[in-house]
C-alpha cells in the first residue's frame, strides 16, 4: 500500500461513488471524488425523467443516510418511487452538500487515465508501494495529475451505450444516421416530445430501458395520432414468453409491472413487434431511415431508439493490471454470479472486495461498471460493494469479507422452461408454464399471428416451430 497519508480517489459522483465516499469517511479515510459532470448524479440525470422501479428504501445507502440524518435531512417516504431527478435532488445533492463531503468532491473534472506513479504496466518490482497517478482534465481543458493511494472506479456505464448492431459493433450507416438515433431512454413525454409526436419510431432492444421507452411511446401515441411504434427484438418468436420479465413474480413489483404493461400493449396491437431481428445496416430512403436485418428490412421510420444496454469504458484503466471476465467484462470472480448466459435471476449472492479485487492491488471497480455488460445491477448491490471495499482499503479485511446483502428476486429467471430451444417449443411443459403465467407462449392458447416480413410476400399465419426468420407479430387483435 502506498503512502497512507494520500487520499483515496473515487471516480464518479453517482449513487455508488458518493456512497463510497461516505463509507471511506466512516472508515477514517480521506476520499477525493472526481465527477465529470457539472453536478453530482450527472449520469442519473441523463435518465432523470425515468421513474425508478426501486422504492426509496432500496436506493439510499445506510452510511450516507447516517450522515444526512445528522444534518436534519428529512428522508423521503421509503415506499415511494423516485424519478432519476428526484434521486439527485432529494438525496445525492443534499448528501454532496454536507460539510463532510462538499470540499472532497471535484465537479467538472474528468479522469482521463490511471497509472502507478513511475510504473508502466510491465514494471513489477516495488509496484504495490507506488501511489496511483490520476490524469484529470477540468472543464477548461486544463490537465493535471493527482496522486492517491487507492482507486475506486464508480464511473458507471451510462456514457458508453451499446450500438444498434446485433454483433456488438456499429452497423454501416449507423454513424450517418446519428441525427435519427437516440441511445437510452429519451424524454418522450417531456423535453423530447416534439421530436417523436406523430412520427414512426423504431425501438431496438429489450429490457427495462426498452420497456420504459415503449410505455412512454404508447402514451404519446394515445395523445398524438400518427405516432407509430415498431419494436424489434433479437429473440425468436418461440421464446417470446420470457420477453416481458418476471411480472408478478418480480421481487420489485414496479419492475415486473413494466413488462406486464408492455405485454398489454402488444396484446392490444398498439405496436408492431418484430422478433428474430438482428440489425446489420441502416440506409436513408426518401420515406425515412430503413434498418435492415440479416434476412429482411423493416419498414422506413423517422426515429430510432436504441435500448441495447451499456458497456464499461475500460480505457481509463488500460495502464493498470485489471483482470476481467472475457464475456461479461466484470471482475473475474463476479462474472459467474451475473452472467446472463448462465442465469438471469437478479438474485446475486453477496459479494464485496474479495470478489472485486484485481491483480493490481488497491484498485476496485464498483457500481454499475463492476457488472461490465451484465444488465442486472441494483444500487443496493453497489452500496454493499463499497462498504466492503472501504473496509478493505482501511485494512479491515474481516469486515470486508463479512458481506451481507439480501436482494429482491427478479423472478425473471431464464430457466430451461422459458428458454426452451425451438425443438422443444411445443412440449407440454412449455404449455404448462404459459398457462401458469398467463403468457401467450408460442404453443399456448393465444397463438400469435405471425406475418413474415418480406416485401411482396403475403401475410401468413405461421406455426410456432417454424425456422427462425424475422417476424412481425401481433399477439392480440390487429389494429
Ligand atoms: C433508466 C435506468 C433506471 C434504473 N433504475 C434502477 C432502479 O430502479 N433501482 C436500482 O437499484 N437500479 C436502477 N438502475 C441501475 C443502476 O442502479 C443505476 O444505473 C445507477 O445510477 C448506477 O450507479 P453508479 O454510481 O454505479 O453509476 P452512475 O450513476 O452512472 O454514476 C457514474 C458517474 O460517473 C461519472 N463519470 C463517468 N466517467 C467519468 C470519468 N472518467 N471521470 C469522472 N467522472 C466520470 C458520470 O458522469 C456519472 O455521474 C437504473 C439504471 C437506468 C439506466
Amino acid at each position: 500500500m502506498a503512502n497512507p497519508s494520500l487520499p483515496v480517489a473515487v471516480i464518479g459522483a453517482g449513487p455508488v461513488g458518493l456512497a463510497a465516499a461516505a463509507r471511506l469517511l466512516a472508515q477514517g479515510e480521506e476520499p477525493v471524488v472526481f465527477e465529470q459532470g457539472e453536478t453530482v448524479g450527472a449520469g442519473v440525470l441523463t435518465w432523470g425523467h425515468v421513474r425508478l422501479f426501486s422504492p426509496w428504501r432500496y436506493v439510499v445507502d445506510d452510511a450516507a443516510a447516517d450522515l444526512l440524518a445528522a444534518s436534519g435531512w428529512s428522508a423521503p417516504d421509503p415506499e415511494g418511487f423516485p424519478t432519476g431527478r428526484d434521486l439527485v435532488d432529494r438525496y445525492l445533492t443534499p448528501l454532496a452538500a454536507l460539510p463532510a463531503l462538499r470540499d472532497r468532491i471535484r465537479l467538472g473534472v474528468r479522469v482521463e487515465g490511471v497509472a502507478r506513479d513511475g510504473f508502466d504496466k510491465m514494471k513489477s518490482a516495488g509496484r504495490d508501494d507506488a501511489p496511483f497517478l490520476l490524469t484529470v482534465e477540468s472543464a477548461g481543458g486544463v490537465t493535471e495529475t493527482v496522486r492517491v493511494r487507492a482507486v475506486i472506479d464508480a464511473s458507471g456505464t451510462i456514457r458508453s451505450p451499446n450500438p444498434l448492431g446485433a454483433s456488438g459493433r456499429a452497423v454501416p450507416g449507423e454513424a450517418d444516421a446519428a441525427d435519427r438515433i437516440v441511445y437510452g431512454i429519451p424524454d418522450l413525454l417531456g423535453a423530447d416530445r416534439d421530436r417523436y409526436a406523430g412520427r414512426r419510431v423504431l425501438v431496438i432492444g429489450n429490457g427495462h430501458s426498452a420497456f420504459n421507452a415503449l410505455l412512454d411511446l404508447g402514451r404519446l401515441a394515445d395523445e398524438v395520432p400518427g405516432t407509430a411504434i415498431t419494436w424489434a427484438v433479437r429473440r425468436p418468436a418461440q421464446r417470446l414468453a420470457s420477453l416481458f420479465g418476471g411480472g408478478d413474480a418480480d421481487g420489485l413489483p414496479a419492475r415486473g409491472l413494466l413488462g406486464v404493461q408492455v405485454r398489454a400493449m402488444v396484446d392490444a396491437g398498439s405496436l408492431d413487434l418484430v422478433s428474430d431481428f438482428r440489425a446489420t445496416r441502416i440506409d436513408p430512403s426518401p420515406d425515412g431511415v430503413v434498418v435492415s436485418g440479416d434476412q429482411a428490412a423493416l419498414p422506413p421510420v423517422d426515429e430510432i431508439i436504441v435500448a441495447t444496454g451499456f458497456r464499461p469504458d475500460l480505457s481509463l484503466l488500460s495502464e493498470l493490471r485489471i483482470a476481467l471476465d472475457p464475456i461479461v467484462e466484470s471482475p473475474v470472480a463476479l462474472a459467474p454470479l451475473i452472467d446472463p448466459n448462465l442465469h438471469s435471476c437478479g438474485s446475486v449472492p453477496p459479494h464485496g472486495a474479495e470478489e472485486l479485487r484485481h491483480p493490481e492491488a488497491d484498485v476496485y471497480v464498483v457500481g454499475m461498471k463492476s457488472y461490465g455488460r451484465a444488465p442486472t445491477f441494483l444500487m443496493l448491490t453497489g452500496y454493499e460493494q463499497v462498504r466492503s471495499v472501504a473496509a478493505a482499503i482501511a485494512g479491515d479485511w474481516v469486515a470486508a469479507r463479512d458481506v451481507r446483502l439480501v436482494l429482491p428476486e427478479t423472478g425473471v429467471c431464464s430457466t430451461n422452461l422459458f428458454d426452451a430451444p425451438a425443438s422443444s417449443c411445443c412440449g407440454a411443459t412449455v404449455d404448462e408454464v404459459a398457462a401458469a403465467t398467463g403468457a401467450a407462449a408460442c404453443c399456448g392458447g393465444g397463438t400469435p399471428q405471425v406475418i413474415t416480413l418480406e416485401p411482396g410476400v403475403p401475410a401468413t399465419a405461421a406455426a410456432c416451430c417454424t425456422p427462425a426468420a424475422p417476424q412481425l407479430i401481433q399477439l392480440g387483435a390487429p389494429r
